[in-house]
């Protein structure tokens, strides 16, 4: 028995689950998506990353076919299909199928799929050494052209970003805004410690504003560190005590190296390790099932 993935209303075997290469999703990037977790059975911050995907699909005029409560139960459902309990779990909605031109308003229908599968970890070892990062030429998106709020089919600006990061090297590329500030990386957003504060730019800088990252401030907070979500240079990641980076996939990963800086100590700092450990917990705890 293969993965079965939901696609318009039906499960359907891995192989059968294609959309048409009419579809705006694929010709335009149009529609929304979230990557999301469970963790032994328990779907980590659901309805924050519903939330997210219908504010993302209101500022493009998207309908999603199915109501929150609808599509919580539909990626519940996808899980139980496929029997598991640890997965990562894809939902995308695309603005459908439409003619050659972009015009939204010639699609009908939107089509939607979950995929939900066993999730591939991130080695071990950037864990235990931490991530090697540089600053990339590419600028991240303007947040008038395109926010950088809407986690949108549109990862051009990230993969961009992400090439220039394996040319240079290194594991991960760090995207300053149009005016020099740190934004956030190809699929992580930035934190960094120095002292007793914790430091993340705020969303207007031009950064997805992360699920794992609201919850990273929570239990810095509840751990005694005041949190700052404020704008800083690169010269402020260099001087840094810790720098980690949060996501849905990656958890918190610490960062060891930037553009040849060494961070602190050069290994996974005390603050980073307490805020892995907490995350750990947390994701243990809460969820939806
Ligand atoms: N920034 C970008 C650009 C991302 O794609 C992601 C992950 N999808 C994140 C940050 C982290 O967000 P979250 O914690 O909600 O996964």
């Amino acid at each position: 028995m293969g993965l079965k993935v939901y696609l318009d209303g039906r499960f359907v075997e891995k192989n059968e689950a294609v959309v048409s290469v009419f579809d705006h999703g694929l010709l335009y990037g149009d529609g929304v998506f979230e990557g999301i977790r469970s963790y032994n059975g328990l779907v980590f911050k659901l309805e924050e990353h519903l939330g997210r995907l219908f504010e993302s699909a209101r500022t493009l005029m998207l309908e999603i076919p199915l109501s929150k409560k609808e599509l919580e139960k539909t990626v519940l459902e996808t899980l139980k299909v496929n029997a598991l309990k640890d997965a990562y779990i894809r939902l995308v909605v695309t603005r459908g199928i439409g003619d050659l031109g972009l015009d939204p308003r010639k699609c009908l229908k939107a089509t939607l799929f979950i995929i939900a599968d066993k999730i591939t970890l991130y080695p071990k070892e950037y864990y235990e050494k931490g991530l090697v990062l540089a600053t990339v030429p590419t600028v991240r998106n303007h947040p008038e052209a395109l926010n950088p709020q809407l986690k949108t089919l549109n990862y051009l600006n990230n993969i961009l970003a992400k090439i220039e990061a394996t040319n240079a090297g290194v594991n991960e590329a760090i995207l300053l805004n149009a005016q020099g500030y740190v934004t956030e990386c190809t699929g992580e957003n930035i934190f960094f410690v120095k002292g007793k504060s914790v430091w993340t730019p705020p969303p207007y800088v031009g950064i997805l504003k992360g699920i794992t990252r609201e919850a990273v401030m929570g239990l810095a907070e509840a751990s005694g560190l005041a949190v700052r979500e404020d704008v800083f240079t690169r010269h402020e990641l260099y001087t840094a005590d810790e720098v980690f980076l949060t996501g849905t996939a990656a958890e918190i990963v610490p960062v060891v190296k930037i553009d040849n800086r060494l961070i602190g100590t050069g290994r996974p700092g005390p603050v980073t390790l307490k805020l892995m450990k907490a995350f750990k917990k947390l994701t243990l705890k809460e969820g939806t099932r």
